[in-house]
């Protein structure tokens, strides 16, 4: 971090000294070290506030320490935490309903981090081929798209198109092809007898939040349900509000037969993960075949359903739209020597920064700097996704700060 043109307090210096020496290198955090928050801001050690745009990537669509589920929190910490799925506890039908009804669909399958929920949604695809739609044992295939970001479990990196995610992982498992994303004739074509399942994000956020072509994710749709390929979309970061629906794919009244939830389903609190599916699907999983030690804790269900309830009022959904709308006109207004695009719907935005300029990260230490957390994506892709509490002022202050650190 020589490099960086953030100067950072004794304090802060030796937090990430200490780090650096005893933490896997994994990541290549800003040199910032937060103590608390509260909404959308965050105190560093040194007592100095940020807003936050990243929002955990999503996780925290509500804002740190929101308090009604702090409160739903901290009331069931001191009743029961844990059952194992062993035994039933009392949060779990209530959470599984809830989520169901928001989701409109029958049944929910409790994981905890998004990556888990990926892979039990491919191994609910891949089950259901060989038990419902007849695939011979050991042939399933599942279409993926280009530029896609899963997580990072083996089978997950190993149908990545990012080098990054997945060199030096190998062997990875079989069963995977990859399209282009936003090409709806390219998934068609790559259909075969065998294929159950086709896998997409709806707006791709790891990429640099790539919104597809009008339309794709209704003919992705109608393309599953002629062909009888089940379409699982990952709406862990662009489900539960972020782009002004409940989902991403609302915008296009399309329903996908799975959908794969994450991030903000656990508030921010905790890790809570899941697969939601009508029974004809679901119904494929027995006991024994699929499971979590911690999956559907009474802990994650008591905050899940607290955050069903959030969202059920629509307020997060509508402030997302209309501040979105706010945002992104505010973003659309830099300069284009600075800015060559910005992507995006609701409270999320890409802004893909023009050629000859810093890279992202650069100016992510620049806003640093002027007490804005934000993230890179790739190279040219500043996020900006912020809580969906985040105030109309605040944003102002926020794309301010953006223009300011472009023209430094
Ligand atoms: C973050 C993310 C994941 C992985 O979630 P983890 O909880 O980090 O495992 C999967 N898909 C998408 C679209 C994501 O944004």
């Amino acid at each position: 971090m020589s490099d960086s043109v953030v100067s950072v307090s004794g304090a802060t210096r030796e937090q990430l000294d200490r780090a650096e020496d005893h933490s896997a290198h994994n990541y290549s955090p800003l040199p910032v070290v937060i103590e608390s928050g509260a909404g959308c801001w965050v105190k560093d050690v040194d007592g100095v506030d940020y807003l936050d745009v990243l929002a955990g990537y999503s996780a925290l669509n509500f804002g740190h320490a929101h308090p009604a589920l702090v409160r739903v929190a901290r009331e069931q910490l001191g009743r029961l935490t844990l059952t194992s799925r062993a035994f039933q506890h009392d949060r779990f039908a209530q959470y599984c309903e809830d989520l169901s009804r928001l989701c409109r669909k029958e049944a929910v399958l409790p994981m905890n981090t998004g990556a888990e929920a990926v892979e039990t949604a491919l191994k609910l695809a891949r089950k259901w081929g060989y038990d419902v739609k007849g695939v011979p044992p050991g042939r399933a295939e599942v279409v993926t798209c280009s530029g896609n970001f899963h997580g990072r479990t083996i089978s997950i990196v190993g149908f990545s198109s990012d080098p990054d995610a997945y060199t030096g992982f190998g062997p990875y498992p079989a069963g995977f092809v990859s399209v282009e994303y936003g090409n709806a004739d390219a998934f068609e074509s790559a259909i075969t007898d065998d294929t159950v399942a086709v896998l997409l994000e709806p707006i791709q956020g790891e990429a640099g939040v790539l919104v597809p072509p009008v339309g794709y994710l209704a003919a992705v749709r109608e393309v599953c349900t002629r062909r009888g390929v089940l379409m699982i979309a990952d709406e862990i970061q662009s489900g539960l509000g972020r782009t002004g629906e409940t989902f991403a794919c609302d915008h296009e009244n399309v329903t996908p037969d799975i959908y794969v939830l994450g991030k903000a389903l656990g508030g921010g609190l905790v890790p809570v993960s899941a697969v939601v599916a009508d029974w004809p699907v679901m119904r494929v999983i027995g006991p024994g075949q699929h499971g979590s030690t911690f999956g559907g804790n009474p802990l994650a269900c008591a905050v899940g359903s607290a955050v069903v309830a959030l969202l059920e009022t629509g307020e997060y959904q509508e402030r997302s739209r209309r501040l979105g709308a706010y945002l992104h006109g505010m973003l659309r207004e830099l300069p284009v020597r600075h800015v060559a695009e910005v992507r995006g719907r609701g409270l999320w935005a890409g802004v893909q920064l023009a050629e000859g300029m810093p890279s992202a990260r650069a100016v992510c230490e620049r806003l640093l700097a002027r007490r804005v957390l934000a993230k890179d994506a790739h190279e040219g892709t500043i996020r900006i996704a912020p809580p969906l509490v985040v105030e109309r002022d605040e944003l102002t202050w926020a794309v301010e700060q953006l223009a300011d650190a472009l023209a430094e």
